[in-house]
Parts: C-alpha cells; structure tokens; sequence
C-alpha cells in the first residue's frame, strides 16, 4: 500500500501529489516541493502538519 500526500490537504492551492512506499519517502519528497515550489521553510510544525494529511492509498 502506497502513502499519498495532497498537497492542497496543507493548505497551499496546489495539484501536487507526492506518493511514496514510505511516510518517511513522503515527507521527503513532500519537504522538497515544499522548498522548491512554495519557498517554506520546513520546520518541525510543516512536517507534522503533512503528517497528519498523508494517507493510506
Ligand atoms: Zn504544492
């Protein structure tokens, strides 16, 4: 079962899906576009924030 993250479930009006086999996968590849295409910071707050919104695919 793959883990999938909206990135609209965050907060930003975003299409972006991260999907990965892992939350830890997740949460990286969730930091990245965080930095890259929002410019945020990731601080511990974002991580839990997406935590809370990734789901079971
Ligand atoms: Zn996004």
């Amino acid at each position: 079962m793959a883990k999938v993250l909206r990135c609209r479930d965050v907060g930003p009006d975003c299409d972006a899906v991260v999907r990965a086999e892992t939350e830890d996968e997740v949460l990286k590849q969730a930091g990245e576009h965080a930095q890259s295409v929002h410019g945020l910071e990731v601080t511990a707050e974002l991580v839990e924030a997406v935590r809370k919104v990734i789901k079971d695919e």
